[in-house]
């Protein structure tokens, strides 16, 4: 007699064993090294793929992120507890839509007397990508398909705050990538990422490239890896507004940008200088918009509330990051509904030098163009990440580009025309400053090789 319990643990443990758990998600691992060696074969299978078929897969991920932008957007405000989930789908379907793919890889070739010399854009490898908690599924995204465009494989290990989202990333460019006949696991991670795991990986000779998209720690361990890197850092990005400017559109501008996901994008306007004679008009509209105007009292309680103090230096508070305005203005005893709270400071105020990452924009006066770029630089800390100015005038807008020296200089929209939105060009959500390849791409992640054939080829 058969028993039936018995013939059912078997088929349970075969089924477990050939296909795994029915509701594990694709190329997330419970090890960096289990994830590390399934990228490393996915990988060797993929450098037999066509470029077409890469486009096909990278459509196919297209094609799930926008039908699931606003799944992830949810996951990501739930998670996290930042940003807002409308901007959160909007920034999906910038990723889905200006992400560039393989049509970035662009070959150069040098013909004459001695036969023709091609210059190709080859893949690293599998690169090792640290994700930020402000961006998580849009990142892995981005990062996918520039990555998989280039030839390559991914390891991620992302924020720790942030992995269910970032996972649920890996898992849908996995399924895009099945789906569109692609290799297994080439995009992976690790389900509970930790510093460790981020070590291992950087450590891993499977690894060939490293890049991190997140605040000045990681960068600078990133470099110190001894590995080829991309670091895309913290920025602080002050805006200029001067008398020239239409200052009603200003004021709505800068209200979009800084309040935008409530102000998580590295990119966003974190806070403003505006010329005296103009700046009753810029505070006005930017009331219309949806700003609220804290005063006197008000400014020391938010400042107590949302940052920490320590030797007289500012810093986060973590848990009011990203957080929407109105509750801002609710843990300072004020009922209101607003996108971002403003409030006019002094310069050396902590709304203006810390990078704060909330619907928070400190407001300074000055007197001219020469004061308001010396205090924006200040401000910028240097970082040359980016910059804003509102102005018509030609030398206003030329001298602070060359002054503050950022990968990214809007001129008279919100800072997020800077990635594609709104704005010409493709988008990105990994910024390298430091490193220098500015807004990173398919490009980005190749490395040139050179093919020389002598006496041949050259064929006028
Ligand atoms: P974060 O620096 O706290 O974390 C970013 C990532 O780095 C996480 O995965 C984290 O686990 C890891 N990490 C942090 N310190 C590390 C270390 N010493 N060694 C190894 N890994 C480390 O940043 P966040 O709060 O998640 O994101 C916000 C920051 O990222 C801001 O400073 C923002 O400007 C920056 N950012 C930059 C870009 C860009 O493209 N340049 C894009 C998004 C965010």
């Amino acid at each position: 007699m058969l028993d039936e319990r018995l013939i059912s643990e078997i088929v349970a443990s075969v089924v477990k064993s050939t296909m795994g758990s029915p509701n594990k998600q694709k190329g997330v691992f419970p090890t960096m090294s289990e994830a590390l060696a399934a990228v490393d074969k996915a990988y060797k299978q993929y450098r037999s793929y066509s470029i077409e078929q890469r486009e096909k897969m990278i459509a196919k991920i297209r094609e799930l992120t926008l039908a699931e932008a606003e799944n992830m957007a949810k996951l990501g405000v739930e998670e996290t507890g930042m940003g807002r989930v409308s901007d959160k789908i909007i920034k999906h379907q910038l990723v889905a839509n200006k992400t560039p793919g393989t049509e970035d890889l662009h070959p150069t070739a040098m013909s004459g007397d001695a036969g023709l010399t091609l210059i190709e854009m080859a893949p690293y490898g599998v690169i090792g990508s640290i994700t930020p908690s402000t961006n998580p599924s849009e990142t892995v995204i981005c990062n996918s398909i520039g990555m998989i465009a280039g030839g390559n494989g991914v390891v991620f290990n992302p924020h720790p705050n942030a992995c269910k989202t970032a996972n649920y990333a890996v898992d849908l460019v996995n399924r895009a990538i099945l789906e569109a006949g692609g290799p297994e696991n080439l995009v992976v991670t690790v389900e509970n990422p930790t510093k460790e795991s981020s070590d291992e990986m950087m450590a891993s000779p499977i690894v060939k490239m490293l890049v991190a998209t997140g605040g000045p720690g990681v960068v600078k361990a990133l470099l110190s890896s001894g590995k080829k890197a991309i670091g895309a850092g913290a920025g602080n990005p002050p805006v200029i507004v001067d008398d020239t400017a239409d200052i009603e559109k200003a004021g709505r501008d800068i209200v979009l940008g800084a309040s935008f996901d409530n102000n998580l994008p590295c990119i966003a306007e974190k806070e403003c200088f505006v010329f005296d004679n103009v700046a009753d008009k810029l505070i006005s509209s930017m009331q219309k918009n949806g700003a609220y105007l804290i005063k006197g009292d008000q400014i020391d309680k938010l400042v107590k509330t949302c940052l920490v103090e320590k030797n007289g230096k500012y810093s986060i508070n973590k848990d009011w990051v990203g957080r929407d305005a109105s509750k801002f203005l609710k843990a300072i005893g004020i009922e209101a509904d607003a996108r971002l709270v403003i409030a006019e400071v002094p310069n050396d105020h902590p709304f203006v030098y810390v990078e704060m990452m909330m619907p928070v924009l400190g407001i300074v006066r000055v007197k001219d163009i020469d004061e308001a770029i010396e205090l924006a630089c200040k401000a910028e800390h240097g970082n040359r990440h980016s910059a804003h100015i509102h102005s018509k005038n030609v030398d206003h807008l030329t001298r602070f580009a060359k002054a503050v020296e950022t990968t990214i200089f809007v001129k008279n929209a919100p800072s997020y025309a800077g990635i594609g939105a709104g704005g010409e060009g493709y988008t990105t959500f990994t910024i390298a400053g430091p490193t220098g390849e500015g807004l990173t791409a398919a490009h980005s992640f190749t490395r040139q090789r050179r093919c020389v054939l002598v006496d041949g080829f050259h064929i006028v």
